[in-house]
């Protein structure tokens, strides 16, 4: 069989540990005897960002926004004792931090559903994309505690010098204060990434805030929503069949779990950053949940949600088998493909990124799995196989699935 060739080369960024074993086997199994590979590859693997001075991390957001598609391998964010265990230079800051900031990006996590492997709450039949707000809020304030006896007050300084004042608190008894910002440029971003991936997914869009109690901070969001929504989405909106939904977040919480699924759920910050743990809990779990950034210009860098598994990975060094789900490392390429072939009027590599997907779910419901899965999973016979019998599982079904 002839290879799929490529146009445009995928950004390629290669990461660490486990995950840096996973992503080899991926492409030695299911990729290369497939697809004539372009890519572009940076090393974003510790050593090289510690010996690149993180400029590794800076070139490859540069080249994904040069080629439009990247695909990421998970990496360290160093911590102390990586610092040592690695002989860092410095402390680098974390690779998706770079790279969100870089492309100014909307970060959406759905899970991967294969029957057998239940969600915890029944109704949720299809998957629920969450949305997360990656800027801004309480990720970036300043906060204090105030003696008793003392007033808090909000100050903001105009260019000329005057200021305007409103009281936070008259502090009788001791206390907290917090100071939190966003900013309109992101919010605006953040809505039209939203409704970008809602046309592509042709999925509705729901966002809720607290805008009843916060009437200028989250009515501002509300607000910017319903601008940007009415001025530009509307219309595609209605040719696409799919709604544009504003609520509170109370009543968003209590609709997701009476609903069905199917949608996308956009969250502001630190309400992204709970939902996504409960609705990749209540589906499974972190290793069968898609991850993509979306940029408001359309740049997409799809990964995997989970880390390194570093734990598999000192197994691994010292010969012991592992079990570790490549699963989330599969859809990250398969969507980093499926898009290139989009985008590229690809038909070949859009089918063979749908083929990679079946065959990675086929694998699963005939009972072949990794031992994170077998915990979830209800399938009678399942049998748990190590790292590389489980890749050589899915390479035999894509080999039918392509033949
Ligand atoms: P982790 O890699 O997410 O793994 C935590 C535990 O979850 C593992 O020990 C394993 O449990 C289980 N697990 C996660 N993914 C799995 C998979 N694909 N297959 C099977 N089991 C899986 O988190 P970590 O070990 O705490 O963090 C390691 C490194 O990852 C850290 O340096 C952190 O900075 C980095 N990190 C990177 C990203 C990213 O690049 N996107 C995200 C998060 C963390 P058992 O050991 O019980 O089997
Ligand atoms: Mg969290």
């Amino acid at each position: 069989m002839a290879k799929i060739q490529m146009k445009t080369p995928l950004v390629e960024m290669d990461g660490d540990e486990m995950t840096r074993v996973l992503w080899k086997m991926i492409k030695d199994t299911l990729i290369l005897p497939y697809v004539d590979l372009k890519s572009e590859y940076y090393d974003l693997g510790l050593a090289h960002r510690n010996e690149t001075n993180d400029q590794v991390t800076v070139d490859s957001a540069n080249a994904t926004k040069k080629y439009g598609v990247a695909v990421k391998c998970a990496t360290i964010t160093p911590n102390a004792a990586r610092v040592e265990e690695y002989h860092l230079k410095e402390m680098w800051k974390s690779p998706n931090g770079t790279i969100r900031a870089m492309l100014d990006g909307t970060v959406f996590r759905a899970p991967i559903l294969v029957e057998g492997i239940n969600p915890y709450i029944p109704g949720w039949k299809k998957p629920i994309t969450i949305a997360r707000h990656a800027y801004g809020d309480v990720y970036k304030n300043t906060e204090m505690r105030v003696d008793a006896g003392c007033k808090a007050e909000l100050v903001v300084t105009h260019p000329d010098g005057t200021e305007t004042r409103e009281l936070i608190h008259d502090f009788k008894t001791p206390g907290i204060i917090q100071g939190v910002h966003n900013l309109d440029k992101s919010i605006e971003s953040f809505a039209r990434s939203c409704m970008n991936y809602a046309l592509d997914l042709k999925q509705d869009l729901w966002f809720a805030t607290k805008d009843t109690i916060s009437k200028k901070y989250d009515h501002r969001f509300k607000d910017i929503f319903a601008e940007i929504y009415e001025a530009e989405y509307k219309e595609k909106f209605e040719a696409a069949g799919i709604e544009y939904f504003y609520t509170l977040i109370d009543d968003a919480v209590a609709r997701t779990i009476r609903s069905n699924g199917g949608y996308i759920w956009a969250c502001k910050n630190y309400d992204g950053d709970v939902m996504s743990d409960m609705v990749a809990t209540a589906y499974g779990s972190l290793s069968m949940m898609t991850s993509v950034l979306v940029s408001p210009d359309g740049v997409y860098e799809y990964e995997a949600a989970h880390g390194t598994i570093q734990r598999h990975y000192y197994k691994y060094l010292k010969g012991e088998p592992t079990s570790s789900n490549p699963v989330a490392t599969i859809f990250a390429w398969s969507g980093a493909f499926r898009k290139r072939g989009e985008l590229d009027n690809i038909p070949e590599l859009v089918d063979y990124a749908g083929k990679l997907e079946e065959a990675t779910i086929q694998t699963i419901r005939d009972g072949v799995m990794s031992g994170d899965l077998a915990a979830l999973c209800t399938i009678p016979n399942k049998q748990v196989v190590g790292t590389e019998a489980f890749m050589a599982a899915i390479g035999e079904r894509l080999a039918a699935l392509l033949a």
